[in-house]
């Protein structure tokens, strides 16, 4: 008879497995009574109060109203885009001073170490969503530095599907669901990228190997975006920010990410969440390191593109990599509602020594994300305790709903005679220096902006042809699910990247049946 216990279906128990059990064991002697959330001892846990043995439920029944009223609440908006996500905590450490180029105190000296927050998410999918399926990964981080929080939100790619800001909408909800059926619509998917051309970089990697990484902590992450650095006397530099994984790229293959759909939807999140459990044992956690890339203003006036333009990298062999730090994740939440559900990122979070660059698409993002945690999660979300910097607020902002600090009694407006909070005076040194700017206000549509020349040095110089027969299979896969007019065009665009990926394309369709 086989021995069932060796075979490969039994479940194995996890550290997440026994996150019940090992709380209890630490806490056996602590535990109290249970009580209401005014810290009244509770009378019963198990019966609402009622009128007779079998009559109805009386009033006056206040803990079970409040019971009721407080789980009916549980639940807050999910976040429109990047619903699904998982996060952690842990440090950032310098390893490169970038005293000449940033005044932040991140980067003042080696060795300095400064408190974060990780949150990773899919992007399209809703709150249930696998962890597995094709999309790209939300990775933001939040530094608790001491001049404030300093929120880097990016992603696990260097470019995206648009370039302006007008577009975010229409494009997600393109690869949402449809309105009326509520499914996945592949005829809205294919019909929104294949006539919005500046997307298809994004649109190669997201169907390259790296569309589906194995978890969170197989794949790099990317402030995206080009930032500046201002140093002393109010220096410009342009920067981009990569964060390379310690763990080494690692990706799932289609079908394997299906099955795993089907059997662990959580899968990034256990991974992630065992890794910095076994980390405690064996003090190996989950690492990045961290690089930058460097332009001066100079070089971006003489660049053959737009340095501000997130559909583009900046190739390595112009703008080389270099090492400045590194960061570590070693402590889950101890609660996930509180602190990563509320956890909430704001890429114009910028402490001194980081501002914003003319990208279009940041500029949009620096609006659309205080704004939408304004409707989440209310007026004062930047007082929760894991929104909070570790430095003190002062300010002139009172009130609003659920206030938790109102600044001890210290005047609510400026200028005051009362010894209120100035302006630091010096802040006027951190800021971007001074921008020429003459031009005419006008609608200037950046769309047909060089859509396709990187996407054919990634088509052609970085994937080996093993790696394009797959992105060809899967590419194929999906668009056989649209409409044969869009389907076409899909394909007539891929062939602008490169004539032979149109072909092997058109090549793929053929032989899935499916007639352009
Ligand atoms: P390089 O030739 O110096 O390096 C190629 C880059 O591609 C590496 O960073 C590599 O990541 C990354 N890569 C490899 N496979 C994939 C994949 N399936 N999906 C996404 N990225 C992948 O790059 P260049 O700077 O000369 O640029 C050439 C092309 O490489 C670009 O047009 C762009 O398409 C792509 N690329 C460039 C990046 C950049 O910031 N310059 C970043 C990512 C991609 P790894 O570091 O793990 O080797």
């Amino acid at each position: 008879m086989a021995d069932s216990s060796k075979s490969k279906e039994n479940y194995q128990r996890d550290e997440a497995a026994e996150q019940l059990s090992n709380w209890s064991e630490k806490n056996k002697s602590k535990i109290g009574f249970s009580d209401s959330a005014a810290a009244i001892d509770l009378i019963n846990k198990d019966v609402s109060l009622t009128a007779g043995r079998y009559g109805p439920i009386v009033l006056r029944d206040y803990d079970l109203l409040q019971q009721l009223q407080s789980f009916h609440r549980e639940r807050i908006p999910e976040r429109v885009v990047h619903a699904k996500g998982s996060g952690a905590f842990g440090y950032f450490e310098c390893t490169k001073a970038l005293t000449d180029l940033t005044v932040s105190k991140v980067f003042e000296c080696v060795g300095k170490k400064t408190p974060i927050a990780v949150r990773f998410s899919q992007v399209a999918g809703n709150l249930g969503t696998a962890d597995t399926v094709r999309d790209p990964r939300g990775f933001a981080i939040k530094f608790y530095t001491e001049e404030g929080n300093w929120d880097l939100v990016g992603n696990n790619t260097p470019i995206f599907f648009m370039r302006d800001p007008i577009l975010f909408p229409m494009f997600i909800h393109s690869q949402k669901n449809n309105p009326v059926t509520n499914l996945r619509d592949w005829d809205m998917f294919w019909d929104y990228l294949s006539l919005n051309h500046e997307s298809v970089h994004q649109v190669l990697f997201l169907f390259g190997d790296r569309g589906i990484p194995d978890g969170y902590r197989h794949q790099h992450g990317f402030g995206s975006h080009t930032f500046s650095f201002i140093g002393e006397k109010r220096k410009l530099t342009w920067v981009k920010f990569i964060y390379k994984t310690d763990q080494g790229i690692k990706n799932l293959d289609p079908k394997t990410a299906e099955i795993i759909a089907g059997k662990d939807p959580n899968y990034a999140r256990r991974d992630l969440y065992n890794a910095i459990e076994e980390g405690k044992k064996t003090g190996k956690y989950p690492s990045w390191t961290f690089y930058i890339q460097t332009m001066t203003q100079d070089q971006a006036e003489k660049l053959k593109f737009n340095p501000f333009d997130i559909t583009k990298v900046w190739p390595h062999g112009d703008f080389p990599l270099q090492k400045v730090g590194r960061f570590v994740l070693n402590r889950n939440p101890s609660n996930f509602f509180a602190e990563i559900e509320q956890l909430s990122f704001s890429p114009s979070n910028f402490t001194p020594g980081f501002g914003p660059s003319p990208d279009r698409l940041l500029q949009g993002r620096l609006f659309s994300y205080p704004d939408s945690h304004l409707y989440r999660l209310g007026t004062n979300y930047q007082q929760l305790p894991v929104n909070r910097p570790i430095k003190k607020v002062q300010n002139f902002e009172r009130d609003g709903e659920s206030v938790l600090y109102n600044q001890n009694g210290a005047p609510n407006y400026h200028p005051n005679s009362f010894g209120g909070p100035n302006v630091n005076p010096i802040a006027e040194e951190w800021v971007n220096p001074p921008e020429a700017v003459n031009a005419n206000v006008d609608y200037y549509n950046l769309g047909k902006d060089d859509n396709f020349s990187q996407p054919r040095v990634f088509w052609n110089k970085v994937l080996d042809s093993a790696a394009k027969q797959r992105m060809v299979d899967t590419l194929a896969n999906s668009i056989q699910k649209a409409r044969a007019d869009i389907r076409n065009r899909s394909v007539e665009m891929f062939r602008n990247v490169d004539s032979d990926l149109g072909d092997r394309l058109a090549k793929a369709l053929g032989q899935l049946q499916v007639h352009l």
